[in-house]
């Protein structure tokens, strides 16, 4: 009888997750646990939470100057990793030989800060090997808890595994590279029955120099291994038990959303739901790779499911986000009617002054445009474009340039949506009985989501309202 294909999953560990020894003991329980079902397991672990923080902390004052910067830093890290291989390492060969591990990586972390400060200077390409250590560091310690436990389990450094571009601090992979070298370090542990346990967030260039993927990108790599092996499934645990209506600081009865499109999540990574690293969507869904978001703290919640776009169904509008702390800039005159070139440089000038725009709209009488910027880049935006529209200013063909208060986009997100017609009617009446003023609205061509300017003030009430629009 043939056997069948032996099943591969690739779980993600955020920092949370690994950050203390009760967090620790729950990972050993749930890897336990579900090496019953999945032969072969990738563990993917971020740094211990605040650890990736204080490197990169501490190496900008080192690199400012400080030539005693790292010394609390390596003590911290020194400490903060003993306890726990006390705490999880009973046997004391094993704990003395991961202890001298973690002294190596410390000390490695206290050679480059003092590098820095004789240097006074942080390339981006050292930042990055000194942003690696903190996953390092992890993944030596979380393999061997795992092996006290009875699960045969080794360390990798995904410097082996994912193979990038030097575009340090945010490396692009070089998919086929990485699949080529996933493969081939991975697959022989499979077949030793070794749980592998991988450094989230890094890389290596192909001369192997160590890359990072960006701030928060533990959960790119596991997208990026479950495509290349390829996985069944990619699991991300979190803290939260999977992604919710809303933000729960927010709107008191948001839940969790039992399945979301790949779509669907898109544009709530976009809109500042922070569950999942936006780029992590893509290299499963051309894969073909399933994707859970679960809560390590709630293990038996199923979480949230993410589907295909044309399998998902279920609910009209699903969630709804809020992006904070912007402002909205309008420039407006008569003069610009059928103008051509007034939106490009505006746009230009906007990008000169390294903002990006998270909204535009413009009304089709084109006597305005109107977009979104943090409110720390408004100032200088506003000055950036007084300086390039002075012409058309002081001619009066364009009447004026202006940035309202605070205020924050709303936005609703469901596939649904694009087949329900009077959604938008619903949404408006909604806000008008809850006396919400809407600034201003742009849906996305994809009729997944619709997003909603309004007052700072008024962010509370808006994300209640429409939360209640959302049909179970
Ligand atoms: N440790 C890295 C960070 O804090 C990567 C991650 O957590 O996903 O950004
Ligand atoms: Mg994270």
């Amino acid at each position: 009888m043939a056997e069948s294909t032996p099943k591969t999953l690739v779980m993600k560990f955020g920092g949370t997750s690994v950050g203390s020894i009760e967090a620790m003991n729950q990972v050993t329980r749930i890897v336990q646990s579900t090496r019953q079902e999945w032969q072969n397991l990738v563990v993917v672990a971020s740094a211990l939470n605040g650890v990736t923080n204080l490197l990169l902390e501490t190496a900008t004052r080192s690199a400012q100057g400080d030539r005693s910067a790292y010394l609390g830093a390596a003590q911290q890290l020194q400490t903060r990793h003993e306890e726990m291989i006390d705490a999880l390492i009973p046997d004391p060969a094993r704990a003395a030989l991961v202890k001298s591990q973690v002294s190596e990586w410390v000390s490695e972390f206290s050679a480059r800060c003092q590098a820095m400060a004789v240097l006074a200077e942080a390339t981006p390409r050292a930042m990055d090997a000194i942003a690696s250590l903190g996953e390092r560091l992890c993944v030596r310690v979380l393999a061997e808890v795992l092996n006290s436990a009875g699960i045969p389990a080794s360390p990798v450094d995904a410097t082996e595994l994912i193979i990038t571009d030097d575009n340090f601090q945010s490396a692009h992979p070089d998919l086929a590279a990485t699949e080529r070298a996933t493969r081939q370090r991975i697959l022989p542990l499979f077949a030793r029955g070794e749980v592998v346990v991988a450094t989230g967030f890094l890389g290596a260039t192909p001369e192997g120099i160590p890359t990072t993927l960006g701030r928060g990108g533990s959960d790119y790599s596991a997208a990026l291994l479950g495509a290349a092996l390829p996985a069944n499934d990619v699991w991300i645990w979190t803290d939260v038990d999977g992604v919710m209506s809303a933000d729960p600081r927010l709107v008191a009865d948001a839940q969790t959303i039992p399945q979301l499109s790949y779509r669907e999540v898109s544009e709530l990574a976009y809109y500042g739901a922070k569950v999942l690293h936006p780029k992590t969507i893509r290299p499963v869904i051309e894969a073909g790779v399933g994707l859970r978001v679960c809560n390590t703290f709630n293990p038996t919640h199923p979480g949230t499911r993410l589907v295909s776009d044309s399998n998902s169904t279920d609910g009209i509008v699903k969630a709804v986000t809020a992006i904070r702390g912007l402002q909205l800039i309008t420039i407006e005159g008569r003069g610009m009617l059928g103008v051509p070139g007034v939106a490009a440089r505006t746009f230009g000038a906007v990008a000169a002054t390294g903002t990006s725009v998270p909204l535009i709209t413009q009304a089709s009488s084109e006597q305005s445009i109107c977009f979104a910027v943090p409110v720390e880049s408004a100032r200088s935006v506003l000055a950036a474009l007084q300086n390039t529209f002075a012409y058309e200013l002081a001619s009066r063909d364009m009447d004026r340039i202006w940035a309202t208060s605070e205020v924050v986009i709303v936005t609703v997100v469901g596939a649904g949506m694009r087949n329900t017609p009077g959604i938008a009617g619903r949404i408006f009446s909604a806000l008008g009985e809850h006396k919400v003023n809407v600034i201003a609205i742009a849906q996305g061509s994809s009729e997944v989501s619709i997003s909603l300017i309004v007052d700072a003030a008024d962010t509370r009430s808006a994300v209640q309202t429409l939360h209640e629009l959302i049909v179970r």
